[in-house]
């Protein structure tokens, strides 16, 4: 093709426009490489970054900030699962009972063990067991130190937080690596169905001496509460779950659920405050995005 001869000083209308195209290329380029940077790299302060995992299998986590994103699908969820030691209540159940038999500070101990890895959750769970059914842990004395020291210290705004969310439809779950006979009131307190209750069952002997748990119970072992709400979500067939809650294991069921909202009213573990979508210290705070129920 014979080049367009120009005169100096003008320009061809394609000559025009080759610099706009080439400005609005590189303005595109940058604004990916800009969302890609802004997916990996995670932002520090306030806004706690999404996983690599999480971004990889949510294309609309991307495009809004986790806090956004969070509050969002907080309106649009269809159930909402809540840890319960140190979330729902200030307390942790098993430190309650240790104190019942006197083994508080080798429960505590045994707990820390675990926490800081290297013990499987099944064996520590076994380990203080073990450790409060030689120390007069029977079916009798259990339900005794239930009564007296297992009544529920609620974190402040959760009953309103689950009420609001009942009040929209929304099935609300407890999963636990607790004990179900702990956690049975709690739910009740709540009018959640005993059904949507996942936790620990501690098993006795006809005697009512102590036998062991049940290891067929998804919570009871690692990795629990992420297989919890994946049977929850199929049983259930819910499209959109939240998790709440204070512990790394309460971190790990997201996925399966889309948002994992941080508590640390009791506790604040800094890798579940970084890892989450959106961290809370209060439940007033999630109140403040949740409509008042009619
Ligand atoms: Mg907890």
């Amino acid at each position: 093709m014979t080049p367009v001869a120009m005169a100096p000083g003008k320009t061809t209308l394609a000559g025009r426009r080759r610099p706009v195209i080439l400005a609005a290329s590189l303005l595109a380029a940058g604004a990916v490489v800009l969302r890609a940077a802004v997916a990996v790299v995670p932002k520090v302060g306030d806004i706690a970054p999404h996983t690599e995992e999480f971004l990889k299998n949510d294309a609309d986590a991307k495009k809004e900030d986790p806090v956004a994103y969070a509050k969002r699908t907080l309106l649009e969820c269809d159930a909402v699962a809540f840890d319960v030691d140190s979330t729902v209540v200030v307390t942790e159940g098993i430190d309650l009972l240790a104190k019942c038999f006197n083994v508080g500070k080798e429960v505590a101990a045994l707990t820390t063990a675990a926490m800081n890895g290297g013990v499987k959750f099944q064996d520590a769970m076994r380990d203080r067991l073990n450790l409060m059914a030689a120390n007069n842990m029977t079916r009798k004395s259990l339900e005794e130190c239930i009564k007296t020291e297992g009544k529920p210290v609620y974190s402040k705004g959760v009953l309103e937080f689950v009420k609001r969310l009942h009040a929209r439809g929304v099935h609300v779950y407890l999963v636990s690596g607790g004990f179900r006979n702990m956690i049975l009131p709690i739910a009740k307190d709540m009018n959640i169905p005993e059904d949507r209750v996942y936790a620990n069952t501690i098993l006795f002997k006809n005697d009512g001496s102590y036998k062991g748990f049940d290891q067929s119970a998804p919570t009871s072992r690692d990795g629990g509460k992420p297989k919890a709400l994946k049977t929850i979500a199929k049983k259930g067939g819910y499209k959109t779950m939240i998790m709440v809650g204070d512990g790394a294991t309460d971190l790990q069921a997201r996925p399966p659920a889309k948002v994992f909202i941080g508590y640390g009213g009791v506790t604040v573990r800094e890798k579940v405050k970084a890892g989450a979508d959106w961290f809370v210290m209060g439940f007033n705070e999630v109140l403040n995005v949740l409509p008042k129920s009619k």
